[in-house]
């Protein structure tokens, strides 16, 4: 990228950004919730359009001046509502847990229940945890993941419904490598009378391109953040059914927000945009291909993975039965040029801060051209890394990597 201006005027944050950039470039990016937006999209986030207040929504503003953004604003909606067939969508959520406060705000009084995964079995802060607003402000009953298969099980989740009658069940999760059953979730939450909302955040992309089960048309609001396997700007949007769709708008704004980001939502729209083109599709096949062979290669090295393999972008490694932490592992591993995240497995005996696992993800990688001959050895370089190989070695392996496929920004 170009910082010519910031160069001039500003050399400590120029070189903090210059030298991210070159850790980027540098570093195979494995962190399961990460990606590369475009040069468009960037473009887009760096526009004038940061100058602007445009409170309210198209055509019902509370400052003037609004007509193009108007124009963007409605673009960006049009092209989610195509992506993921939905009835309606609220483009202007900041970020995904912001947007998560919208939906409980729309849809809860502060003390009801809602029924969500919990953290240590691959659900998010947002859906319940003690040190969260959500675990604060409303009485979350928590499911869990099969013990054996690693799957969520989903005639527990009917009991634990049946019993604790909810007033919402949320689906959607951080570290969960399996298809989601929405059709199921959905069938208990009519069967106890509960809304459906499903937290999208991480599959966004897989969804939009086609390679796993869409919610939208089956719940009743959905979430998702824009910059995870959706490629897009750092943001978030709210989808949900045509009746809600007032007291979503209204709860994203007055209720929780002033004015919208105008640059992140042109930036969503360029991003969509993207998504709706055949080779997004490709992209999303790629993503999970390399997962999937990420996931192969590891267990064939004798490693445990949770579930035993993946059905998305993210393969979570247990480590219990190795002789190192997902602390320690992340921290190694960034040693040799691997980005990874520590990550509770299920049931972990060890503290979040030091959990048994690491996750490990390929959106970032498949956006820079990687496929399965690269995951392969990707996969052996890890394994020697977490073997204590020579890191020196390894490191320049893989910069040999990084310096062949490049990030997509000019
Ligand atoms: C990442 C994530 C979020 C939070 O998104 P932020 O933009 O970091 O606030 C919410 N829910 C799920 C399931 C996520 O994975």
């Amino acid at each position: 990228m170009d910082y010519k201006n910031l160069e001039k005027q500003d050399k400590e944050v120029f070189v903090a950004i210059q030298k991210e950039e070159e850790r980027q470039k540098n570093e195979l990016e494995l962190i399961a919730s990460e990606n590369y937006v475009s040069s468009a999209v960037m473009e887009a986030m760096a526009s004038v359009l940061t100058n602007k207040y445009s409170e309210g929504y198209p055509g019902k503003r509370y400052y003037g001046g609004n007509a193009l953004i108007d124009d963007v604003e409605e673009l960006a909606i049009k092209r989610a509502k195509k992506l993921f067939q939905a009835e309606h969508v609220n483009v202007q959520a900041l970020s995904g847990s912001p947007a998560n406060a919208a939906v409980y705000f729309a849809f809860l009084r502060p003390g009801d229940k809602v029924l969500g995964l919990k953290l240590d079995h691959g659900g998010h802060l947002s859906h319940g945890h003690p040190v969260n607003f959500s675990g604060m402000l409303y009485d979350f009953v928590q499911y869990e993941v099969d013990p054996e298969t690693g799957f969520i099980d989903m005639d527990k989740v009917a009991e634990i419904a049946r019993k604790e009658k909810p007033k919402m069940i949320v689906a959607g999760f951080s570290a969960y490598s399996r298809e989601i059953e929405w059709e199921r979730f959905k069938e208990i939450a009519d069967e106890v009378g509960a809304y459906t909302f499903a937290d999208i955040a991480h599959t966004a992309g897989l969804i939009a391109g086609k390679q796993m089960k869409n919610p939208v048309p089956i719940f009743d609001v959905v979430s998702t953040t824009t910059h995870k396997t959706l490629r897009g700007p750092r943001g978030a949007m709210i989808m949900c059914k045509e009746k809600f769709s007032k007291q979503v708008d209204r709860a994203v704004f007055p209720g929780m927000q002033g004015g919208p980001h105008d640059h992140i939502t042109a930036a969503k729209a360029v991003a969509f945009g993207e998504a709706l083109q055949d080779d997004f599709v490709e992209y999303a096949k790629q993503v999970i291909l390399n997962a999937q062979e990420l996931s192969k290669c590891l267990i064939e090295k004798g490693y445990q993975i949770v579930s035993g393999g993946t059905d998305n972008h993210l393969v979570v490694v247990d480590l219990s039965d190795k002789n190192i932490g997902g602390k320690d592992a992340e921290v190694l591993l960034e040693k040799v040029g691997i980005s990874v995240s520590r990550s509770t497995i299920p049931n972990d005996l060890k503290p979040p801060m030091n959990p048994s696992g690491i996750r490990l993800g390929t959106p970032a990688l498949t956006s820079r051209g990687m496929k399965e001959k690269e995951i392969k050895k990707l996969a052996d370089l890890i394994d020697r890394a977490l073997n204590n190989d020579n890191i020196d070695i390894i490191k320049k392996e893989v910069r040999e990597i990084c310096k062949e496929f490049l990030l997509p920004i000019n």
